[in-house]
């Protein structure tokens, strides 16, 4: 009750919620509380929680931050979601974003932007920046969001909270509306890495409804928290500290990796060399896949349907161009293109040419350091409407996040300070499958 009266209070404004599932919320709490005296509790059971509003829920709007998807009602539970409901969380509603997942500032949302509560005139990053709002302003006391090329990261980041972008194939994707299919991963955002340990437990795991899920032992990652990092050798990439940064975030960012220097660690300089390589192919890849994935958005099967269609092509190109926004449309076309006949070899062959690199990159530094440290974004969070008629400004500010999403590994971004009076995170990328270890070294920071 206490969180649904602070959402009443606060929302208005802020705009993070897209629905609030006041009456289901209140049921929930009382399910848990009779689990509580029945002895049946773990971590996860009363805890009030908010879904990115691109899990599907059953019989909760689920609208992806779409005109398209307004109407849709999900017929059945996601994984995630899924697995919350078993926990007995507590489930308030759903977080706005960016339409279809597409956007690094929560501009592009059918729902209109959500505003960062440290400052409403910043955005609050994208595309999981409802989430990362609501945690932030204290309006649920956990959030799920998704990571495709940065969309946990970045806006923890920007809000000052904990986001933990796992390994590819740890969370399952069943019931997430698909963008990229082989870059989509779930995650926790939460005010703390204990916390992000507590949501990953519930989360992880594999399941025969995703292919591309990982049959991999599933660790109790609050158990390492408190370990210490007397001996960890952090690498510090070379091409993520140039000119292009921000000074006073990677000031921020520096002070923090002393912290960790005081704490044992000790640092090393690494290189990425193919890293500015990232946003092409990234931007080749995901929309690719995303004009692939979107396709069955036709106005028969799923969500908005124009009026008084006079055939059936009228019906595909105004239900189309009616319910998607023009970042969508944008992607879907760059997409198509790179797809296309003739084109598929210079663009999308090459593109996943240039993501093995990246991958092997990483793989390559992580023979001379355990994790990688820098940033999540060149500058901490913009002004509303100062990017918004520029894409591809808006794409060249995902160069830290991307590469991570490209190479499958985890990535967790903690609080680290304010940089131009607006919160910064430190970014701490770790070999596959070394969540536990993130947790524990963004645990020991904070
Ligand atoms: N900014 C990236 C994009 O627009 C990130 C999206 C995401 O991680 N969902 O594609």
């Amino acid at each position: 009750q206490s969180y649904l009266d602070r959402i009443k209070q606060y929302d208005g404004d802020i705009n993070s919620f897209i629905t609030v599932t006041e009456e289901l919320a209140l049921k929930q709490a009382k399910a848990a509380d009779a689990l509580r005296t029945a002895g049946n509790a773990n971590a996860m059971t009363g805890i009030p929680v908010a879904h990115k509003d691109l899990f599907c829920t059953e019989g909760v709007k689920t609208s992806c931050g779409s005109k398209m998807l307004d109407n849709f009602i999900a017929p059945y539970e996601s994984t995630v979601t899924g697995k919350f409901k078993d926990a007995g969380a507590v489930m308030l509603g759903k977080t706005n974003m960016d339409e279809f997942a597409m956007g690094s500032s929560n501009e592009n949302s059918h729902y209109g932007p959500v505003k960062n509560p440290w400052d409403k005139s910043a955005i609050p990053g994208g595309s999981s920046g409802g989430s990362a709002a609501a945690v932030s302003a204290l309006l649920a006391a956990g959030a799920t969001g998704t990571d495709t090329g940065g969309s946990i990261r970045q806006p923890a980041s920007h809000c000052g909270i904990t986001g933990l972008k796992p390994t590819y194939g740890r969370v399952s994707r069943y019931g997430m509306v698909a963008y990229a299919s082989s870059l989509d991963q779930a995650g926790p955002m939460t005010r703390s890495a204990e916390d992000a340990a507590i949501m990953l437990n519930t989360m992880a795991g594999f399941d025969t409804r995703d292919s591309t899920c990982l049959n991999h032992e599933v660790p109790d990652y609050t158990a390492s928290l408190n370990d210490s990092l007397e001996g960890l050798t952090i690498g510090l990439p070379k091409e993520y500290f140039t000119a292009g940064l921000d000074s006073e975030v990677e000031q921020q960012i520096r002070n923090a990796i002393t912290e960790y220097e005081k704490l044992g660690a000790k640092v090393k300089e690494v290189s990425l060399p193919n890293a500015e390589l990232c946003i092409p192919a990234y931007y080749v890849i995901a929309p690719a896949e995303a004009s692939s994935n979107l396709s069955r958005f036709d106005g028969v099967r799923f969500g908005y349907r124009c009026e008084d269609p006079k055939d059936l092509m009228d019906l595909y190109i105004r239900s189309r161009s009616e319910g998607f926004g023009e970042e969508v449309k944008r992607r879907i076309i760059v997409g198509t293109y790179a797809l296309s006949a003739g084109y598929y070899d210079a663009y999308y062959r090459k593109a996943q040419q240039i993501r093995r690199l990246i991958r092997d990159d990483f793989l390559n530094a992580f023979k001379e350091c355990d994790v990688i440290m820098g940033p999540n974004a060149p500058t901490s969070a913009f002004d509303i409407g100062s990017m918004s008629n520029d894409p591809v400004a808006m794409y060249l500010s995902d160069i830290y996040t991307l590469s991570v999403n490209l190479a499958g590994l985890p990535g967790l971004s903690v609080p680290a300070g304010m940089a131009n009076n607006r919160p910064v995170g430190l970014q701490i990328i770790g070999q596959h499958f070394d969540e536990a270890r993130l947790l524990n070294i963004g645990h020991r920071f904070q």
